[in-house]
């Protein structure tokens, strides 16, 4: 047997050479966002730059605690790498650093809100968030109810350590209905108010929620996850002004890998220390340095006049395929779009958000069932989200979002021609766009009209899959 020193050194070998059967994965996954038309809001194509960053030796290096306090030696780089994220982060918001600091480690946007909670609450303390069939996230609280239990279910850590009633959007309107979180803060005082949301498509009324959270003696925090490209450019409300705490995600209209931020106010409160120690040692090990060093090329980027133009492009596309689809008749909840997203309330056609959702799958179209105003429970959402983060970046503009309105309407058309047949039960009804020759050819449409609009991150001519309707073994 050969000796350890004799073994071959595998350490150069490409993911192709080493792992074949992944890397076909990865190049499979590379032409299905090539060639369809990606609509998740909560997604965005990130940069070649940034991909360098998290591919890159900081993954290597484990660095527990803070810049020039870390519990391991040699940090000297990483310091300086995650000292860099730190004030492109603050300049990005246009942040006082004596007013303002921000954690940059957070893994992701969950842990960043579980960290600000493990900070700044008690066990077992009150919050109000929105609700999640108005829009909120998981992560600001939300029970459901168990018939077979008879019991409420808390389905986040956040409602299961906390103790949450949440706000929602009016049924009609689809606004936040500021005036009964009025009411129910001043009855409920929570130690914590959230704004924010995952599936909201209009501003957040900032001066009022803090006059809100001042009323009842209660912290204010902003997740801007969704809208926080949008902030940095000033195409969307600061909340800064108005918060105790902000949090983020950086992958979505932001654009940079994923990961989480946590900005804090620096007065005698000292959120700094709580939030820090909340992040590190409390939630989380080491930091992920190549995420971070990612956000920070990323933050380089949202400062450039070029990312300005992007984030109002994402707001013109917004707009532009609202306008298309209300002007052939369809209902869009809250009657358009302030930012980045629309709900699109399917109801009045007689088709749920989970088969429509199906359907756009089978033509290369992705984007996600949602609840829509009215409805109660997130099981059987009445509508769709859309989002324009991804495409824009793919440079669609406003003409390019018409084309994917009418996209979308042959696609419903289908849809409703299928149910006609397959009756209301969803497993009648999926077999059948397995064999619609009309979602075959739709597809076909779909994949070249995609595959002509450029693709950051990675170049489609060296993909190894080029097809525009994907690797060959696939195609039926
Ligand atoms: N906050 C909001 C408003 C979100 O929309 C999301 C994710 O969609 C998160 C937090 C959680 O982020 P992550 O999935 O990175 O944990």
């Amino acid at each position: 047997m050969a000796t350890f020193k004799e073994t071959p050194f595998n350490g150069l070998k490409s993911l192709e050479e080493h792992d074949p059967e992944l890397f076909d994965l990865i190049e499979q996954e590379k032409s299905r966002q090539w060639r369809s038309l990606e609509l998740i809001a909560s997604e965005n194509f990130t940069s070649k730059a940034v991909m360098d960053c998290l591919g890159s030796a900081l993954t290597n290096k484990y660095s527990e605690g803070l810049p020039h306090a870390r519990y391991y030696g040699g940090n000297e780089v990483v310091d300086q790498v995650e000292i860099l994220c730190q004030t492109r982060a603050l300049e990005a918001y246009g942040l006082d650093p004596t007013e303002w600091g921000v954690n940059v480690q957070p893994y992701s946007g969950s842990p960043a809100n579980f960290a600000v909670y493990t900070a700044l609450l008690r066990p077992h303390d009150r919050i109000m968030g929105l609700d999640l069939p108005s829009g909120g996230h998981l992560t600001h609280g939300f029970y459901t109810y168990s018939k077979k239990e008879n019991t409420r279910k808390a389905v986040s850590a956040t409602s299961v350590y906390f103790e949450s009633l949440p706000y929602r959007v009016h049924p009609e309107t689809g606004y936040i209905d500021y005036d009964q979180l009025e009411r129910d803060a001043g009855l409920f005082k929570p130690a914590l108010i959230i704004a924010g949301g995952s599936a909201y498509p209009r501003e957040y009324d900032y001066p009022r929620f803090r006059q809100i959270a001042d009323a009842n003696g209660c912290l204010l925090m902003m997740d801007m996850a969704h809208i926080s490209g949008l902030v940095a450019t000033g195409e969307a409300a600061s909340p800064f002004k108005y918060c105790d705490v902000v949090t983020t995600t950086t992958h979505k209209s932001l654009r940079g890998p994923r990961a989480g931020l946590i900005f804090f106010r620096r007065d005698s409160r000292d959120f700094e220390t709580r939030i820090n120690q909340a992040v590190f040692p409390a939630l989380q090990g080491g930091p992920h340095e190549h995420q971070i060093a990612g956000v920070a090329t990323q933050l380089k980027e949202v400062a450039t006049d070029d990312f300005k133009l992007y984030a109002k492009q994402v707001k013109a596309n917004a707009v532009a395929i609202a306008n298309k689809l209300s002007s052939m008749g369809y209902k869009i909840a809250t009657g358009g779009t302030e930012n980045h997203l629309i709900l699109w309330d399917l109801k009045p056609c007689n088709i749920t958000g989970s088969k429509f959702e199906k359907v756009c799958d089978a033509v290369s179209i992705t984007l996600n069932k949602n609840c829509v105003p009215g409805d109660h429970s997130a099981i059987t959402p009445g509508g769709v989200r859309i989002g324009t983060p991804a495409l824009t970046t793919r440079r669609f503009g406003e003409a390019d979002f018409e084309q994917v309105a009418m996209f979308l309407h042959e696609t419903l058309q289908i849809a409703l021609k299928l149910q006609d047949q397959s009756g209301p039960k969803l497993k009648d009804f999926l077999p059948l766009l397995e064999s619609s020759p009309e979602i075959k050819e739709l597809r076909k449409r779909v994949h070249s009209f995609a595959t002509t609009f450029p693709m950051p991150g990675f170049d489609p001519a060296t993909m190894k899959y080029k097809n525009a309707d994907g690797p060959e073994h696939l195609i039926d």
